[in-house]
């Protein structure tokens, strides 16, 4: 059985009534417990849970702690191409903004990646916009077979694509991608997206796709502002739960894009604040203690460094998040502004202080030789 089936099963009326028909008294049972299950995850999140944050805060801190130990993995988005045949509302590669597109040349991202190597990151993500032409399949093909030589994990956030596309990318190098449902409400959703986005069901059924092509990681989101976040991160903590079962050698990670001011300047519908973001990330390390919580630069510094081991396990640092902002010094078209601002080093530094290590480096492909 796909997602979609299940999520199409999902009685989300039910799921809207456990969050928003609970009790303090339901909040302080499960705060209880030493143990925590995806059906708790609907109190966690509730508005009745926001006055124990600072519980579920030392609870999510211990979590951390206990399954990931004093780590943070660090990783950098390339931007390869700012080109995208949709108009997604929220975003500033949409086709109707008019500004400065750039497509890097295979030699140019590689001048890029070699700038975040000599940083010391050793886990690339690739990031464009969904232009099938502009950067086919054969482009990522070709550069993830350069770069693999190099970088430990080469992670794509690309357009979705078919498993045999999957395949060919794993077989270049390409273990990861990281692939955001934006909303989980389908109707929503068509407002949102037009162009080939706007397929729901093709998006939803990606990391499917990829993990039977074999990617080790699956990396899921929720736009945050667009929809009932309390809904949608139930949702998604259902997908994770689904492919860590049906895929159970596939490692699952959650990122928390929030909105942010874009070129275009859209106001999101549901804006989501900072102490709520907070609260999904603690209920989703108590429910899910194993999911890899990623926290990118749209959020600022403070935030972040806040919460470094309180559930978060992975950061991205000194991003750009235009083609060729870092050694190129390109000035085109950014996907959204970054809040947090430092080099990496910086964000190393504030880890560091914090008697956590930053991890540059958290997988090697020789790890995989003798298994089949
Ligand atoms: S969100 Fe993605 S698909 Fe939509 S306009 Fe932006 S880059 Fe294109």
């Amino acid at each position: 059985m796909s997602f979609i089936e299940v999520l199409t099963k999902t009685n989300i009326s039910q799921i809207a009534d456990s969050i928003y028909h609970t009790s303090e008294q339901d909040v302080k049972q499960i705060l209880a417990k030493n143990h925590f299950s995806i059906s708790d995850f609907p109190v966690l999140i509730s508005p009745d849970a926001a006055p124990f944050l600072e519980k579920m805060a030392t609870i999510a801190r211990s979590i951390t702690l206990l399954r990931f130990g004093k780590a943070m993995r660090l990783y950098a988005p390339l931007y390869v191409s700012n080109e995208c045949v949709n108009a997604c509302v929220y975003c500033g590669f949409n086709i109707r903004n008019t500004l400065k597109r750039r497509t890097l040349t295979k030699a140019e991202a590689l001048t890029e990646a070699a700038r975040l190597h000599a940083e010391g990151f050793r886990h690339i993500l690739l990031v464009s916009g969904e232009h099938r032409d502009k950067v086919p399949l054969a482009y990522f093909e070709s550069l993830a077979a350069e770069l693999s030589q190099k970088f430990a994990a080469i992670s794509i956030e690309v357009y979705p694509m078919d498993t045999k596309e999957y395949q060919r990318l794993a077989q270049c190098g390409v273990s990861g991608i990281a692939i955001y449902q934006e909303t989980y409400n389908r109707t929503l959703y068509k407002t949102f997206h037009k162009g080939p986005k706007a397929d729901f069901i093709y998006r939803l059924t990606a990391p499917e796709r990829a993990a039977e092509a074999g990617f080790r990681e699956l990396g899921l989101g929720a736009l945050l502002g667009l929809n009932d976040f309390r809904i949608d991160m139930t949702c998604t903590a259902l997908h994770a739960v689904y492919l860590m079962k049906k895929f159970w050698k596939a490692h699952i990670a959650i990122s928390f894009p929030r909105l942010r001011k874009a070129a275009g300047a859209y106001t999101p519908p549901a804006p989501v604040s900072e102490r709520e973001l907070a609260q999904i990330i603690f209920a989703l390390r108590m429910v899910l203690p194993d999911v890899d919580l990623v926290l990118s630069t749209r959020e600022r510094s403070v935030f972040r460094n806040g919460m470094a081991g309180a559930g978060i396990t992975r950061m991205s640092a000194g991003s750009k998040t235009n083609p060729g902002g870092y050694a190129l010094k390109e000035n085109s078209l950014e996907q959204f502004e970054v809040a947090d601002t430092r080099p990496s080093a910086e964000v190393a530094s504030m880890l560091q202080k914090k008697n956590i290590e930053p991890v540059w480096k958290d997988f090697d492909r020789s790890f995989l030789s003798g298994s089949s």
